[in-house]
């Protein structure tokens, strides 16, 4: 992980998918990372165009080949035969499912900022199939679907949340979805009891 500031400097994308904007869950979402500490730095509600949500999922190179392994993976669990023993091919059956999801209505888009950003809102929006996902989680908490729902279905997994998988993939789709003035340079006063050395000036 490559790392050039201090770690309350680091940043991940998050966005809130169509069935999370349609559930009215933007407002308990946003609480669970303001809870936990991390700071908002960008927020943008907007329509995605098809073509950007496949331009999102390829940021990382490895995703398609990734995703349909794991596809695969289910579709066999289930005891059901995968469309494609290609991973790249059950990927681009992936990523058509979660152009029409996303390009569906409209999602907000968010920058958080905090110490371990990427790996904490990973933790707190749970594994990809709501079925599985920790109880407590975002994911495990608001919705529920499963890979066999949604293969047999022909549709994406409904999971209410995307977030950035690792710190390369964070860099890449910030920048994907918000221009440099778009995130916001500023202090929140919480950020002096979660990262200064010296607790001060607490006491009169
Ligand atoms: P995430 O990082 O947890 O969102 O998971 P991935 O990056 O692996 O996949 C992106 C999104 O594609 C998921 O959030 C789901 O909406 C959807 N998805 C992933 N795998 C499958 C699958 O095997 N079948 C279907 N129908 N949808 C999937
Ligand atoms: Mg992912």
């Amino acid at each position: 992980m490559e790392k050039k500031h201090h770690y309350k400097e680091e940043k991940t994308f998050v966005m809130i998918k169509p069935d999370g904007v349609q559930r009215s869950l933007v407002g308990d979402i946003v609480h669970r990372f303001e809870n936990v500490g991390l700071k908002l730095v960008a927020i943008k509600m907007l329509l995605p165009t098809q073509d950007e949500v496949e331009k999102h999922y390829t940021v990382n190179p490895e995703w398609k080949r990734n995703v349909g392994e794991k596809s695969i993976e289910g579709y066999r669990k289930n005891g059901v035969t995968p469309p494609s023993e290609d991973p790249e091919e059950v990927g681009n059956i992936v990523l058509g499912y979660l152009s029409d999801y996303l390009a569906s209505g409209p999602v907000v888009a968010m920058v958080w900022q905090g110490g371990h950003a990427v790996h904490l809102v990973r933790k707190l929006i749970g594994s990809t199939e709501p079925l599985s996902s920790d109880v407590g989680t975002i994911r495990g908490d608001y919705v529920m679907d499963s890979y066999e729902m949604a293969d047999g279905d022909g549709r994406a997994v409904r999971n209410l949340i995307h977030a950035s998988g690792s710190y390369e993939e964070a860099r890449a789709e910030i920048a994907h979805w918000f221009s440099e003035n778009e995130i916001i340079r500023y202090h929140i006063i919480n950020e002096k009891i979660l990262y200064d050395v010296a607790i001060d000036g607490v006491l009169e």
